[in-house]
């Protein structure tokens, strides 16, 4: 995106997790003023390449939430994987930056902290995920409508229409193949038991100041319509397009402008039948777990995602089937201690156990 369009943004800083070789090829291409490689291991790599063109290197965790701080920086786009994104999030909202968010899980786990800090600081959210994204350009000139609900759309996932005796075997390599968005795996996993998802109807609430019952799930298996907005007058506005993360990235940079892109077009004639089916919650039970948990509130939530990471983990090493996954986070969520008020350290303590919970369900220690 930013190759695309080199007069409107620079990128200041570059991150990676572990890809040291693709984080190295693009600090080459964009010459930011810094990168960060996670991975500590991977530092003199980095640096050997990049140190003589005069671009700064600092690995670890911590260097995350110090490069976020930096005064040139305008907007951070946070995209790092499940819980890893709440602290350099928070801490770019505490600093002032403006964030476009493609990290879910952030606002899933600590909503309330976040949008409350972003609210003191004057920062704006502006949403990556794709049905964020829809639901944010159909509320632009409408913003003083109350919206009556919001209808995310679902793809469903490689296994839609299956039933739980279809499921008993999928391994998770039958998951990964994901029908219209192509993804990192924990995503692809997320998509195929519909957490993904649950995580995005709370995300959507903390986004858009949503109560529970105004956020609908639908299945849309041509992934065209990435969500629609009901106004009080029963008017539904829809945001289309061909599913390319491309477009929404480069809206939450450039809003409120749209800059021309060479994006392949939409042709309705390729698509004759656009579809909708309502999703099997009793099937794929992550979605379930996920409106109970938003019930719930608290710590609830975060509890859920961290359950899920867990689980999602184990069954990419094929530790777990793919209907155990629902069961380890139904069983987290029974045995955590619930907090109604959590503090961030709250969250961090309640992830931290979740976790050692998750693992002791997954090792059979636990029934
Ligand atoms: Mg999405």
């Amino acid at each position: 995106m930013i190759r695309q369009q080199p007069d409107s943004f620079v990128a200041e800083v570059l991150t990676a997790h572990g890809n040291a070789d693709l984080l190295i090829r693009q600090a080459m291409e964009f010459r930011p003023n810094s990168v960060v490689i996670v991975d500590e291991g991977q530092f003199s790599k980095v640096f050997q390449a990049l140190d003589p063109l005069g671009i700064k290197v600092f690995a670890g965790e911590k260097a995350l939430n110090a490069v976020v701080e930096m005064e040139t920086v305008d907007v951070v786009l946070t995209a790092l994987v499940g819980y890893a994104g709440l602290q350099p999030t928070f801490r770019a909202i505490e600093y002032g930056k403006q964030i476009a968010l493609a990290n879910k899980e952030t606002l899933v786990i600590a909503g309330d902290l976040i949008t409350k800090a972003a609210m003191e600081k004057g920062v704006n959210i502006y949403p990556i995920d794709s049905e964020h994204s829809a639901i944010f350009q159909c509320l632009v000139g409408d913003f003083h409508n109350k919206v009556e609900k919001i209808i995310l759309t679902a793809s469903g996932g490689p296994f839609r229409g299956m039933k739980r005796e279809e499921l008993v075997d999928i391994k998770a390599s039958d998951a990964l193949r994901h029908p219209t968005w192509d993804m990192g795996a924990k995503i692809t996993i997320d998509s195929a038991t519909l957490m993904n998802k649950g995580l995005e109807v709370i995300e959507a609430k903390w986004l858009f100041g949503l109560k529970n019952d105004q956020i609908d799930v639908i299945i849309h298996p041509q992934s065209i319509i990435h969500s629609m907005v009901q106004f009080e007058d029963g008017s539904i506005k829809a945001q289309m397009g061909l599913p390319d993360m491309r477009l929404p990235i480069q809206y939450a940079l450039s809003y409120p402008k749209r800059i021309k892109t060479d994006l392949p077009r939409f042709d309705f004639t390729d698509y004759p039948a656009l579809t909708f089916e309502k999703p099997d919650p009793e099937t794929f039970k992550n979605l379930k777990l996920a409106y109970i948990a938003l019930e719930k509130g608290g710590n609830m939530p975060c509890i859920l995602n961290a359950a899920n990471e867990i689980a999602v983990e184990a069954f990419l090493k094929d530790e777990i089937g793919f209907l155990e996954m629902p069961e380890v986070i139904g069983k987290c969520m029974e045995k955590m201690a619930f907090i109604h008020e959590p503090t961030f350290e709250d969250y961090v303590g309640t992830d931290k156990e979740t976790r050692i919970l998750a693992k002791e369900i997954i090792n059979g220690k636990l029934t």
